[in-house]
C-alpha cells in the first residue's frame, strides 16, 4: 500500500485519514490507471479487431481493483483510515456506451480476452451523452443526457487521427484509448474513435438535437433517434465513422508490423458485433484498392478476414440502409457495395433473398453483405443458430454451411459474481476453493454440497443478505419500501414487446384482483422491473406507464401492499444491475419463444443463485439441459409452434381475448378506474388496443400457463432447503455461461490467434 499512499501524498499532502471520498476517488483512479499502463499488452503478429457500436462497460474501478489483485488490501487500508471503499466506488460515473445485452456482451468479452491473455483490441466510439438518462415523471419514462465523460476519468487520449470523408466534407477522428483489465493478466485496449468538434451546447430539451449538424453532433448520442430520415443517415455517418477509423487505424498498425497488405489477413481478424459495422467491409475495399490492389484481390482479402454475430432474427433490427441515403453520406462505397451485389446476383441468378440491394425496395441488407463477404457468421445461443440455420437465414446456410457456427454467449464472472457478490464468492470459496475464479467449470464441485443442510442454510443466509442491500437500494430509487421476507421476483432488462414485460404485468393484475377478492396468496411476492424502452418506442413507454401506475396502486392500498410490491427501478443499467441480481430469487426469462437471441441477465441471475422462470427460447433452453427440469420453471408454446403461427399468420389475440375471461379481467383492469385514477387515458387505451387487436408478441396464449408456472415457483419457494438446494444446482452448473468459454471457442473455431 506503500504506492498509494506516497501517491496520496503527493497529490494532496496529505494523509488517506484526512481526505474526502473525492480526493480518494481520483487518488485511486490515478494508481489504479499506473497499474495498468506499466503492463504490457499481450503482442502478436496477428491481432483481433472486435468492432461493435457499444460497450456497456459498467463502473470499472472496483472491477480492475479485483482483477488486479488489489481490492482486499486496498478496502482494508481504506477502512484502517476510517474510509469506505465502497462510498468511493459510488463516485465514479458509469461509462455510458452501451444500450443493453448486445453491448454488455461486449464488455464481458474485453475482460476474457484479456483474462485469456489474447492478443485483441476492442473498437468503437465515444459518445459523449451515452444511450440516455431515464427519469421518471408523471409514471412515464423522460430521457435527458447521460454525461459520464470527466477530466479525471478512464479514458487516455492518444494523438492518434484519421480523415474520415463523407459526402462533400470530411471529418477528422481523433482515438481515445481505455485499459481493460484481465484477471491477474494483462490489459487489452478499447479504442474509442471520437471528433474534436462535437459539442455537447447544441442538445435542447431533453435530448433533441438538429441531427443535420453532424459536424457537431456526430458523437454526441449512442443510437439517435431514427423514426425520421435525418435520424437514419445520422446512424450512417456514425457508423462509417467508426468502421472508416478502426479499418485506417487496423491497415496502420498491420503495416507497422510487416503486412505488405496482400497478406493482411495474417495480421487481422475483425469481428463484426451485429451489422452496425458491417461497412467496414466496403470500407476495407475501398482502402486497399486505393492503395493500388485490384478489386478482386481486395475482396478475396476482405474475405479471409471478417467475420459476423448475429444478435437477432427480428426483421426490423436487421439494418437495411436505402442506397440512396449512402449517396448522401458515403458516396464513395456505393459503387463498392453495388459492385458486391452484382457478383452474387451473377452467381446466384435466380435467388432473390440472396441479394444485398434488394431491387424493388434500393435496400442494401448489411446481414446479406456481411454473410456473403465474411468467412464467419455466427449465432449467440443453440436454438437461435438453428433457427437461423433454418428459417430466418436457410438460403444462406444452404450456399454456405461450412459458414455457419455457434457461440453460445457468455458472461464474466469477474464482474458478475466476484465483484457483485463478494459474499457468495467467499463462501464458495470456502467450499471449493478459488479455481473457479479461473476455471468456472470449478463450480460443478458445489454440487458436493447439495445435500449438506449448513451449507444450504448458509447459502440461504448470504440470499438474504443481499436483500436487505437491494431493499436499501430500491428504497433510494424509487421511494418503495419492500419486505426482505418476499419473493425477489425480477425481471430487468430492456423494455421490448417480445420481452413480455406486459406478460407480467398481466400477471401482477390478476393477483391484485384475487386480493381484492380476499384470495390471500401463501406468501408475499415483490415484482421488481428496470427496463428503459427506446426513445421513440412507443408501446413500449406504455408497459413502462402501466408498470409505474401498477407500483402507485398497490403502493397506495394497504389491502393488497401487505402481500405484494410492484417495483420499477429507475435508469436500469450494470450499476442498478449489480445491485439487483444477487437479491434475485425468481428470474423472469419470459420472451416469446423463437424470438430472445441468448440472452444474458439468465446467465448473470442463475450464476447468483436465482431459479429462471421462462420460456424455452435463447439460452435458457442450454440452462434447463445444464440444470434439470426440477430446477427451472419452463411454460408456453415452443419456438416451433410459434413460428408455425407467424407463418400460418392464424394467431388471433381477440379469440383468446373473448374466450378467457380471466385474461379479459385483467386486460380490462389496464383501462378500468384504477389505473386510469392514476395514469393518462391516451396511454392506456392505446397499450389495450394493441393487445387485443394485434398482440403480435403472443402473450395472450402463454397466459395461463405462465400464472401456472409462477404459482408452482412460489409455493416451492416455501420449501427452504428444497428451494435452497434448487439455488446451489444452478450456481454450480453456470460454469458453461463463463464468458471465458466463449471467447475460447471463438479463438479455436474464427479467430485462430
Ligand atoms: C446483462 C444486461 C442486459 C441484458 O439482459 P437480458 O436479460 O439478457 O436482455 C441489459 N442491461 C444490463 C444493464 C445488463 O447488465
Amino acid at each position: 500500500m506503500q504506492v498509494l499512499k506516497d501517491l496520496i501524498f503527493k497529490l494532496y499532502e496529505k494523509e488517506c485519514a484526512d481526505c474526502t471520498n473525492e480526493e480518494l476517488y481520483k487518488a485511486l483512479l490515478l494508481y489504479t490507471k499506473e497499474q495498468l499502463a506499466g503492463k504490457s499488452c499481450p503482442s502478436a503478429k496477428k491481432r483481433l479487431y472486435y468492432i461493435s457500436a457499444e460497450f456497456l462497460l459498467g463502473k470499472l474501478l472496483s472491477n480492475n481493483l479485483i482483477n488486479l489483485g488489489v481490492y482486499d488490501e486496498i478496502a482494508a487500508y481504506l477502512k484502517e483510515n476510517g474510509k469506505s471503499l465502497a462510498e468511493v466506488e459510488e463516485l465514479e460515473p458509469e461509462p455510458s456506451l452501451g444500450n443493453g445485452g448486445l453491448g454488455r456482451l461486449a464488455a464481458c468479452f474485453l475482460d476474457s480476452i484479456a483474462t485469456l491473455g489474447l492478443p485483441g483490441e476492442g473498437v468503437g466510439l465515444n459518445y459523449h451523452l451515452g444511450l440516455f438518462q431515464q427519469e421518471f415523471r408523471k409514471h412515464k419514462q423522460f430521457e435527458t443526457p447521460n454525461p459520464w465523460i470527466e477530466e479525471a476519468g478512464w479514458l487516455i487520449p492518444t494523438d492518434v487521427t484519421f480523415m474520415v470523408p463523407f459526402r462533400g466534407f470530411s471529418l477528422k477522428s481523433v482515438l481515445y484509448d481505455m485499459d481493460i483489465s484481465g484477471y491477474h493478466s494483462s490489459p487489452i485496449r478499447l479504442h474509442l474513435f471520437d471528433t474534436e468538434i462535437v459539442d455537447e451546447s447544441i442538445v435542447g430539451e431533453g435530448i433533441s438535437f438538429d441531427k443535420h449538424d453532424i459536424l457537431h453532433n456526430l458523437t454526441l448520442f449512442l443510437y439517435p433517434d431514427d423514426s425520421d430520415a435525418a435520424g437514419k443517415r445520422l446512424r450512417i455517418y456514425q457508423q462509417y465513422f467508426m468502421v472508416s477509423s478502426a479499418a485506417q487505424y487496423i491497415l496502420q498498425e498491420a503495416e507497422k508490423r510487416g503486412c505488405t497488405l496482400h497478406d493482411l489477413p495474417e495480421y487481422a481478424v475483425v469481428q463484426i458485433n451485429d451489422t452496425h459495422p458491417s461497412m467496414v467491409i466496403p470500407e476495407f475495399i475501398r482502402l486497399l484498392t486505393a492503395r493500388g490492389l485490384s478489386f478482386e484481390e481486395a475482396s478475396g482479402i476482405v474475405s479471409k478476414m471478417c467475420a459476423y454475430t448475429n444478435h437477432t432474427i427480428m426483421a426490423e433490427a436487421l439494418e437495411k440502409w436505402p442506397v440512396s441515403d449512402l449517396e448522401d453520406a458515403v458516396p464513395q462505397l456505393v459503387p463498392i457495395i453495388q459492385k458486391l451485389d452484382a457478383a452474387m446476383k451473377e452467381k446466384y441468378p435466380n435467388n432473390k433473398d440472396l441479394a444485398i440491394i434488394d431491387e424493388k425496395t434500393s435496400l442494401a441488407n448489411m446481414a446479406h453483405m456481411d454473410i456473403h463477404y465474411g468467412f464467419s457468421i455466427n449465432g449467440v445461443a443453440a436454438l437461435h443458430t438453428d433457427i437461423l440455420k433454418t428459417n430466418t437465414l436457410k438460403a444462406f446456410y444452404d450456399i454456405y454451411p461450412e459458414k455457419f457456427n455457434n457461440k453460445t454467449n457468455g458472461i464474466t464472472f469477474r464482474r458478475w459474481l466476484l465483484a457483485c457478490n463478494r459474499p457468495l464468492t467467499a463462501f464458495i470459496t470456502s467450499l471449493i476453493g478459488d479455481d473457479f475464479k479461473k476455471d468456472a467449470f470449478a463450480l460443478e464441485r458445489l454440487l458436493e454440497h447439495q445435500d449438506d443442510p449448513a451449507a444450504l442454510e448458509q447459502l440461504l443466509a448470504i440470499k438474504a443478505e443481499a436483500k436487505a442491500a437491494c431493499k436499501d437500494f430500491i428504497w433510494q430509487n424509487t421511494g418503495v419500501e419492500v419486505d426482505v421476507s418476499s419473493v425477489f421476483d425480477i425481471q430487468s432488462k430492456r423494455l421490448h414487446e417480445y420481452k413480455r414485460q406486459q406478460l407480467n404485468a398481466l400477471y401482477i393484475i390478476h393477483k391484485y384482483l384475487e386480493i381484492k377478492e380476499g384470495k390471500l396468496p401463501i406468501r408475499p411476492v415483490t415484482y421488481i422491473f428496470g427496463a428503459k424502452a427506446a426513445p421513440a418506442y412507443t408501446i413500449a413507454k406504455d408497459i413502462i406507464h402501466l408498470l409505474l401506475c401498477l407500483q402507485e396502486l398497490v403502493r397506495n392500498d394497504p389491502e393488497v401492499s401487505p402481500h405484494m410490491k410492484v417495483v420499477m427501478v429507475e435508469n436500469y443499467n450494470v450499476t442498478a444491475a449489480e445491485k439487483l441480481i444477487p437479491a434475485c430469487d425468481l428470474s423472469e426469462q419470459i420472451s416469446l419463444a423463437s424470438k430472445e437471441a441468448s440472452g444474458t441477465g439468465n446467465m448473470k441471475f442463475m450464476l447468483n443463485g436465482a431459479v429462471t422462470l421462462g420460456t424455452l427460447d435463447g439460452a435458457n433452453v442450454e440452462i434447463r439441459d445444464l440444470v434439470g427440469e426440477e430446477n427451472i420453471y419452463i411454460f408456453g408454446q415452443s419456438s416451433q409452434e410459434v413460428i408455425a403461427h407467424y407463418d400460418a399468420e392464424d394467431y388471433k389475440a381477440k379469440t383468446y381475448y373473448k374466450n378467457d375471461p380471466e385474461l379479459r379481467r385483467c386486460v380490462d383492469f389496464i383501462t378500468g378506474p384504477e389505473i386510469l385514477a392514476i395514469g393518462s387515458r391516451k396511454e392506456l387505451r392505446r397499450l389495450h388496443k394493441e393487445l387485443v387487436g394485434k398482440d403480435y408478441f403472443m402473450t395472450f396464449p402463454d397466459f395461463q400457463s405462465y400464472i401456472a408456472a409462477k404459482e408452482r415457483a412460489i409455493a416451492d419457494y416455501g420449501d427452504r432447503m428444497a428451494w435452497a438446494k434448487k439455488m446451489l444446482v444452478n450456481i454450480a452448473k453456470s460454469g458453461f455461461f463463463s464468458s471465458d468459454r466463449t471467447i475460447q471457442q471463438y479463438n479455436e473455431d474464427i479467430w485462430r490467434l
